[in-house]
């Protein structure tokens, strides 16, 4: 039994195809694949600031757009396949507390009977906490993941790493703690947990 850390926007919901919705995408004419960082400031088709990048977000997550979202295609099989194997799964997202009854309710709805806790980073905000730091305090021992905002955090804390290949995370190679796979029949522990 391993305790692994599920990650939520773009490995449990589409949230990106939902907020390219939004005008400030549309007018651009942003793709996702135009989307090379989930700091949507690097982002140089969209030209916007750091402060404007993170209210996208916010805003979104704000919203009844956020309602909209889908659920990402494969998760649930590859997540009961996992679960009947009897490890425990936990949702941690970077997302901010304040959104918490929302996110639990769009999730348990996609995800029935599927998660054991959901932990929040609140990222952006004053009380901020590290994923190595969320990872430690709930000995997870491996992540399933599309961010690499936070690879020298989680690398640094030697903590084993399936990274589902997106736009925005092209260009990070594999290593030892971590393995890049493309779908779902490829998102497979045993990489590193036998
Ligand atoms: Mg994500």
């Amino acid at each position: 039994m391993a305790k692994i850390w599920v990650d939520c926007d773009e490995v449990l919901s589409e949230t990106i195809d939902e907020i390219l919705k939004r005008w400030v995408f549309k007018w651009k004419n942003i793709k996702k694949t135009d989307i090379n960082s989930y700091f949507l400031r690097d982002v140089k088709k969209l030209n916007i600031t750091k402060e404007i990048g993170i209210e996208q977000f916010f805003w979104f997550f704000a919203s009844d757009d956020f309602f909209k979202t889908k659920p990402v295609k494969w998760a649930l099989k590859k997540l009961k396949e996992l679960k009947k194997q009897w490890h425990k799964l936990y949702v941690v997202t970077a997302r901010a507390e304040q959104f918490k009854d929302k996110t639990i309710e769009r999730v348990n709805i996609h995800f029935p009977w599927i998660f054991s806790g959901f932990l929040f980073m609140n990222q952006f905000k004053q009380n901020e906490v590290s994923k190595s730091k969320l990872c430690k305090d709930l000995w997870i021992e491996i992540l399933i993941d599309d961010s690499v905002n936070n690879l020298k955090d989680i690398n640094s804390a030697w903590i084993p790493w399936i990274l589902l290949d997106k736009p925005w995370n092209r260009g990070v190679e594999d290593w030892e703690l971590l393995k890049r796979v493309d779908s779902r029949d490829d998102v497979d522990i045993s990489y590193f947990i036998k």
